[in-house]
């Protein structure tokens, strides 16, 4: 089962499966500009998406202890996990 919300990201595409998510909060951390919690303590996107570092994405991402996150290069390459 998955709960997957899907934005495009500084022309990636990130996922965050949100049933995956358990809320440590480490991508959040590396890089706030495109996550934030929502009302439950879950990961999801920021609004305003511009202004993303890429290196800074993909490192936030690959960080996540449980793999809810994944990051799709412009060619739909997986990058992370
Ligand atoms: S690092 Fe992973 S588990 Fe932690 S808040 Fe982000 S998506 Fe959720």
């Amino acid at each position: 089962m998955s709960e997957i919300e899907e934005g495009r990201v500084g022309g990636f595409t990130v996922q965050i499966d949100r049933l995956i998510c358990v809320g440590f909060g480490d991508c959040i951390e590396v890089d706030p500009t495109p996550f934030q919690f929502d009302d439950e303590g879950i990961a999801t996107f920021r609004k305003e998406l511009d202004g993303v570092d890429r290196e800074a994405l993909v490192e936030a991402c690959r960080l996540c202890p449980v793999d809810a996150l994944t990051v799709l290069d412009p060619d739909g390459e997986q990058l992370v996990p």
